[in-house]
C-alpha cells in the first residue's frame, strides 16, 4: 500500500511537467505566429504579407512612380487575390521589399492604339490619331514613285486596321519607333561581329539579308570591314506592302538584236564585228508598283525616236537572226526554270536574282534559246553562262560547278548548259538566276513560267 501510493505521488509531477511543456510550446507558437494574407497574382501565390492595406499602398505607390514616368493613365492588368492565412513572422515579406517582389510579378496596361496587320498587332501608338497619321506617312512614303509617274489609286495590299484597346504601357512606342518597326519589321536588330576572311557579301548571305541592307543600316560607305567591328545586320522586310496603280510616260532604251555568223570549224571564240546599239523609245504606261518595285506594267502608247542597230557576232560563215524584236513588256512564261529546287533567296533590292537550291552536279537547263554571250570565271559569281534570248531578254546563271556550252554557241531551251555548284563567293550549292531585260535585272518569277 504504502509502496503503491509513493508510486502514485512520484507519477503526478511527472504528467503535470509533461503537460505544462505542451501548454508552454503552444503559447511560444502562437506568440510568434500571426495572420497574415497570400499575394496571388494571375493564380499564383507570390509572397506573404502582414496585411491587405500594406499590399494596395505598395502597390498604388508603384502605379502612380510608373504614370508620372510615362505621362500615361495606368491600370493593373493582373489579377490580384489575396488569402488569409496563418504564418510565421519570419515568413512575411518587409514592406520594403514588397515593392520589388511587386514590381517583378504585375504589369500595367494603358488605353492604345494598335495597328493591325492581317489580324495581327504590329505597334502601339498613344492615340488613333498618331496610329493613322503613321499608317498613310508610310502609304505616301513606300508608293515611291518615279518622276513622271502619276498616281490612280494607293492602298495596302494586307488588310490594315487601327484598334483602340488596353496594351502594356511597355509596348507603346513613338511614332519614329513605329515606322521603324512597320519599315524594317523589327526594332531589334541583331548584331554581327567581323571575322577575319568576312565580307558583306558573306554576311549578308549567312544572314538571310542583303548586302545593300546592311551597308544602309550601317551607313556604311564603302565595302572594307574590319576585324571586330560591331555590324547591325536588319533583315530588313517591311511589315506592310504599299500598292500604288500609276501612269507614266518615260523615254526607254530599246534592246538591239544579236546576229551571229557561225563558223562550224572554228573553236568556241567569237569577234564582234559590230558593236550594236540600243534605240530609243517615248512611252506611256500603267503599272502596279508593290513598295516601290513594278510588279506589272502594260505599255499604253509608243513612239520610236531612234531604231537599234543590231549587234554582230562572227562565228562562222552563216548569219542566224536571234529572234525578232516583236512587242517588248515583261510577260508571265517566257521563261522556264533553269532547275527545280527551294527558293533560298529571292528578288530584291542587293539581290537582282533569285537562288535556286540543288545538289552539286544537278543540270541546269537554258530558260529560253538563244546564244551564250559569256562562258567561264566572273569573279564573285564562279563559273557562269549568260545566254541572250533576244527580245531584250538575257539570263544568268552563277556558281555553276562546270560548264557545258561555251560563248557563241546556239542553245536551244531546256538544252543543259552547266552543272549545279558552289564556286565564286557562294556559301552553298545553288544557281543564281537572273534575268536581265532592256539591261536591267528584273525579279525571274515574273518572267517564268
Ligand atoms: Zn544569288
Amino acid at each position: 500500500m504504502i509502496t503503491y501510493l509513493r508510486q502514485r505521488k512520484q507519477l503526478v509531477p511527472a504528467s503535470c511537467l509533461a503537460l505544462a511543456f505542451i501548454i508552454f510550446s503552444f503559447m511560444w507558437l502562437l506568440a510568434d505566429n500571426a495572420s497574415a494574407v497570400a499575394v496571388i497574382v494571375d493564380g499564383k501565390t507570390q509572397f506573404l504579407a502582414a496585411s491587405i492595406q500594406d499590399v494596395q499602398q505598395t502597390l498604388r505607390q508603384i502605379e502612380a512612380e510608373k504614370e508620372a514616368q510615362v505621362n500615361l493613365d495606368l491600370e493593373l492588368s493582373n489579377e490580384l487575390e489575396f488569402k488569409e492565412v496563418f504564418a510565421l513572422h519570419s515568413k512575411l515579406t518587409p514592406n520594403d521589399q514588397m515593392a520589388a517582389l511587386l514590381e517583378q510579378s504585375v504589369c500595367f496596361d494603358a488605353v492604345a492604339a494598335t495597328i493591325v496587320v492581317n489580324g495581327k498587332a504590329v505597334a502601339s501608338l498613344l492615340d488613333e490619331e498618331q496610329a493613322l497619321q503613321l499608317v498613310e506617312r508610310f502609304k505616301t512614303d513606300f508608293a515611291k514613285l518615279d518622276q513622271g509617274e502619276k498616281l490612280l489609286q494607293l492602298g495596302f495590299e494586307e488588310q490594315v486596321e487601327v484598334v483602340c484597346g488596353r496594351v502594356p504601357f511597355e509596348k507603346i512606342c513613338t511614332p519614329e519607333q513605329a515606322y521603324d518597326l512597320i519599315s524594317t519589321g523589327t526594332l531589334n536588330p541583331e548584331k554581327y561581329i567581323v571575322q577575319a576572311g568576312d565580307n558583306l557579301w558573306l554576311i549578308a548571305r549567312r544572314n538571310d539579308t542583303y548586302v545593300e541592307d546592311i551597308k544602309q543600316a550601317n551607313h556604311l560607305t564603302s565595302e572594307n570591314l574590319s576585324l571586330g567591328q560591331e555590324l547591325i545586320v536588319v533583315k530588313s522586310k517591311p511589315l506592310l506592302t504599299v500598292v500604288a496603280q500609276v501612269e507614266g510616260a518615260k523615254v526607254e532604251a530599246i534592246p538591239y538584236e544579236t546576229q551571229v555568223v557561225v563558223d562550224a570549224g572554228a573553236a568556241a571564240s567569237v569577234r564582234v564585228r559590230e558593236q550594236g546599239s540600243e534605240g530609243e523609245r517615248k512611252i506611256t504606261y500603267q503599272a502596279v508598283k508593290k513598295n516601290g518595285v513594278i510588279s506589272d506594267r502594260q505599255v499604253t502608247s509608243e513612239e520610236i525616236i531612234k531604231n537599234p542597230v543590231a549587234r554582230v557576232l562572227v562565228k562562222g560563215s552563216q548569219v542566224v537572226q536571234v529572234a525578232s524584236r516583236g512587242s517588248s513588256g515583261i510577260s508571265k512564261g517566257v521563261l522556264d526554270w533553269p532547275v527545280y529546287g527551294p527558293i533560298s533567296q529571292y528578288f530584291r533590292a542587293g539581290h537582282r536574282a533569285i537562288d535556286i537550291t540543288g545538289k552539286v552536279g544537278t543540270a541546269l537547263h537554258a530558260s529560253g534559246s538563244g546564244y551564250v554571250v559569256e562562258a567561264g570565271w566572273n569573279g564573285g559569281y564562279g563559273k557562269t553562262i549568260v545566254i541572250d534570248h533576244g527580245n531584250g531578254y538575257s539570263t544568268r546563271y552563277a556558281h555553276c560547278n562546270s560548264l557545258s556550252v561555251s560563248v557563241g554557241q546556239k542553245v536551244s531551251r531546256g538544252q543543259t548548259i552547266a552543272a549545279l555548284g558552289n564556286t565564286g563567293r557562294s556559301t552553298g550549292p545553288h544557281c543564281h538566276f537572273e534575268v536581265i531585260y532592256n539591261g536591267t535585272a528584273v525579279n525571274p518569277l515574273s518572267v517564268l513560267k
